[in-house]
């Protein structure tokens, strides 16, 4: 009987040092004024270096990876587990060796690049000494790839790039970036695509702007102009027309990263909510007296372990399957609760703080922008939960003749007399076994 909630004791001896450390040592990080991503800031590099380091003796060093690849191939409930930590700080990602989206492109390096792409590439974005950009989405296209236009042709020896894309995150910081362009126009829609790996100081990559999502202090999201940019045949990323597929395998693991983090996230905003009520005074108590408070509390708690155990049993199913795709309908499902979830609890945290909870003296508005975000990243809400009716529609369309009255009650009820005879004999053999009247 394999149905077990409890961590074992080895691993949350980990989890417990995780905390304590991302508590005390990586969380005052976001004070100081310099961004995580930042790897060229020497400030940054005296303070993260060393906790790096630290993260790397406890052999808890970029867990998501398998061993081939330095990491520890805990598996996607281990790193659940884990991440609901990480989602406390900004920082804690980095500090661990698993922060978005380089984890995402080191996973496709790592799967479709060539021995000469992963040395240049993928060692130093595994070390954490280059940052990497995800260049897929444009300005007049998000939702749907077949409106993409950034396009790419061979010219000799080179692919030739021209187009624009939107919200590349990080592209500022970038070594390079990954690049998704249409090669094959009249090709089948899921192949009309492929990827580049571009050096993001190649001539005629410009980044126009540098977009804030709102609330931040500086814009870190591209919005990158590519103009007749050059890159060798060699710079092409898995197949010709495969960007579609290698893109899939990129999000499929990121998402529930995202939600595993969000589950971090809801829980610093519960916390804060509990503290506030406890010690916010009214006439006649603290404002956790109050019943109207605690259904806040009490639903807010509710929400997240519903939104908990379905991100960690989604992280199960993948390490049984093995197999992202066998997992779609669940892993949508988490991608679909996990901004409403996010919204409603750090809204609640906001409103029990009162004013303080709308300034940005307090993380809660940054959190409930942080939740339309998690609706949109990687594909809207309402595209998610497509996926899943679709998926979860498959069983009744497989069933032969699934039509009314077959499953009316009068129906049933005829069909359970024929298969078990006359209910009243039974009652009467029953009733003369215990010798009744
Ligand atoms: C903070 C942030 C970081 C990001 N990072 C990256 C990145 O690193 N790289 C990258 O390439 N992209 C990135 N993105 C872009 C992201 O993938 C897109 O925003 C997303 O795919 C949606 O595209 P869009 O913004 O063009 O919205 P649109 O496609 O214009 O959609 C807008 C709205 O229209 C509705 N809608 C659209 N399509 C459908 C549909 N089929 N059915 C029903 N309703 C629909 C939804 O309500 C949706 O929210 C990032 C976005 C954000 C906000």
């Amino acid at each position: 009987m394999a149905w077990d909630f409890e961590t074992d004791p080895e691993f949350q001896a980990k989890l417990d040092w995780m905390d304590t450390f991302v508590r005390d040592k990586v969380e005052p990080l976001i004070h100081l004024g310099f961004h995580p991503y930042d790897v060229k800031n020497p400030k940054r590099n005296a303070l993260v270096r060393p906790l790096q380091d630290e993260v790397k003796a406890k052999g808890l060093w970029a867990c998501h990876l398998g061993p081939e690849l330095g990491g520890k191939g805990y598996g996607q409930v281990k790193l659940g587990l884990m991440n609901e930590i990480l989602g406390r700080s900004a920082f804690a990602p980095t500090v661990f060796g698993c922060q978005a989206p380089d984890t995402g492109n080191a996973e496709i390096i790592a799967h479709y690049g060539t021995e000469e792409q992963k040395a240049r590439y993928l060692k130093p974005l595994l070390n954490n000494e280059i940052v990497s950009a995800f260049s897929m989405t444009e300005p007049q296209g998000g939702s749907d790839p077949l409106l993409f236009t950034c396009s790419a042709v061979e010219d000799g020896d080179d692919w030739v790039i021209n187009g624009e894309k939107w919200f590349s995150t990080n592209a500022k910081w970038s070594e390079f970036l990954i690049v998704m362009a249409v090669t094959d126009p009249d090709g089948h829609p899921y192949q009309r695509m492929s990827m580049f790996i571009v050096p993001t100081d190649a001539p005629g990559v410009e980044i126009v702007r540098n977009v804030a999502v709102y609330g931040q202090p500086e814009g870190s999201e591209g919005y990158v102009r590519y103009t007749d940019v050059r890159v060798p045949k060699d710079h092409l990323l898995g197949e010709r027309g495969g960007a579609f597929v290698i893109s899939q395998t990129r999000l499929g693991g990121g998402r529930v990263h995202h939600a595993m983090r969000t589950v971090g996230a809801c829980k610093r905003a519960l916390d804060l909510m509990c503290r506030r009520a406890v010690s916010r005074k009214t006439r006649d108590g603290v404002i956790a007296d109050k019943q109207a408070v605690q259904m806040q509390i009490a639903d807010s708690y509710i929400e997240l372990e519903q939104f908990r155990l379905f991100a960690l049993k989604t992280a199960w199913m993948i390490d049984k399957h093995q197999d992202y795709k066998l997992v779609r309908k669940d892993i949508a499902g988490i991608k679909a609760l996990m901004p409403r979830v996010y919204k409603d609890i750090a809204g609640r945290a906001l409103h029990i703080h009162g004013s303080l909870g709308v300034s940005p003296e307090m993380p809660f508005a940054a959190q409930v922008i942080g939740a339309f975000v998690m609706g949109i990243a990687d594909g809207p809400t309402e595209v998610h939960k497509v996926t899943v009716a679709r998926q979860h529609l498959r069983a009744y369309r497989d069933v032969e003749d699934p039509i009314f009255p077959d499953y009316s009650i009068p129906n049933l009820k005829a069909a359970a007399l024929e298969k078990y005879g006359d209910a009243a004999d039974i009652v009467r053999e029953l009733a003369e076994s215990v010798g009744a009247d």
